[in-house]
């Protein structure tokens, strides 16, 4: 089983870039007084991606099994923190409520430019949306110029909506089990054969049980290439969640 690789290197990354990024977005976290220098401090926060992507490109190749947790684990934290900074905002000014016909026609033309998200989207996923939309939102207010601060009002209301969202997938009860579960296939949908083949097959998948009772599933993979097998555990923290409904 290689679920761990070089458990001690990835640890620390994990550890050292999620503190790294927790502190700027504690830094940086009620600051904001106007809904422009709230998209300012977002993007500031999404930037901390080439730090990680950095330090993990350092150790793991990012189209490995370890690297692609690291990516995937650090995506997440950096989406929370981006969550948690809107949030702050939008609850230091409860009486500004946007302009519903424009956080309306803002959200389709946000939606116009990009993929339609899966149900249980991969932190990653979300962060490319955002990106997209800052940039859709360039288009709009080039466009729109007399109307940028009611445009950056409801930007924000929109980006919180879309990382909130995504956060209620990974905590609430039964859909954090089947978000997890849609991950496992997410992980091995990018992970390539050191042969070089861009994908492997799933051969069986299985649900396991540790001798501590905690249930993972099991992935055996095979290369269509080489015909190396491999296979991957993922814990299911949350399968308990399936018995209490
Ligand atoms: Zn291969």
């Amino acid at each position: 089983m290689d679920q761990t690789e070089s458990p001690g290197q990835a640890e620390k990354i994990l550890e050292r870039e999620g503190k790294h990024i927790d502190a700027f977005v504690a830094e940086r976290r009620g600051r904001p007084a106007s809904p422009a220098e709230a998209i300012a401090a977002v993007e500031d926060v999404f930037n901390l991606r080439r730090r990680y992507f950095g330090a993990t490109g350092e150790h793991f190749g990012l189209l490995e099994l370890e690297g692609i947790r690291l990516i995937d684990a650090l995506d997440e934290r950096l989406l929370r923190g981006i969550r948690e900074l809107l949030k702050a905002f939008v609850e230091a000014h409860p009486r500004r409520i946007p302009d519903l016909k424009l956080l309306g026609m803002l959200a389709d033309k946000m939606a116009a430019g990009s993929r339609p998200m899966p149900q249980y989207p991969i932190a990653f996923m979300v962060l490319f949306t955002i990106r997209s939309h800052f940039e859709r939102f360039q288009e709009i207010v080039t466009a729109k110029p007399d109307e940028v601060p009611e445009l950056e009002h409801a930007l924000v209301h929109h980006l919180l909506g879309v990382a909130d969202r995504y956060v209620q997938t990974r905590e609430r009860p039964v859909m954090r089990h089947f978000s997890d579960v849609a991950r496992e296939y997410s992980v091995v949908s990018r992970l390539k054969c050191p042969c070089g083949e861009e994908k492997y097959e799933v051969k069986t998948q299985s649900l396991c049980q540790r001798s501590d009772g905690s249930p993972y599933d099991r992935l055996d993979l095979q290369c269509r290439a080489c015909g190396a097998r491999r296979s991957i555990a993922f814990d299911l923290p949350h399968f308990k969640d399936m018995y209490q409904v």
